[in-house]
């Protein structure tokens, strides 16, 4: 188990399961992975996340850091 910093909200726990399972988030996106990301808040562990999604991890930094897609045409 690692626990990482972002910044944005706090600690980020990165979960080694070890086995890969398939999650799928409210929005429709299937993934799978041994690593889910999980929100974790220090003083209150009951506020702490269930996996969140990779992609809407990633839409959400997208739209809150106003980074523009990359293409390479
Ligand atoms: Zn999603």
């Amino acid at each position: 188990m690692r626990i990482i910093t972002d910044g944005v909200f706090g600690n980020v726990l990165i979960e080694d399961t070890g086995t890969q399972k398939e999650y799928e988030c409210p929005r429709g996106h299937r993934f799978a992975t041994n690593t889910p990301i999980i929100i974790a808040v220090d003083d209150d562990p009951e506020y702490n996340s269930g996996p969140i999604c990779g992609y809407c991890y990633v839409d959400w930094f997208k739209v809150n850091l106003n980074a523009k897609e990359y293409t390479s045409e």
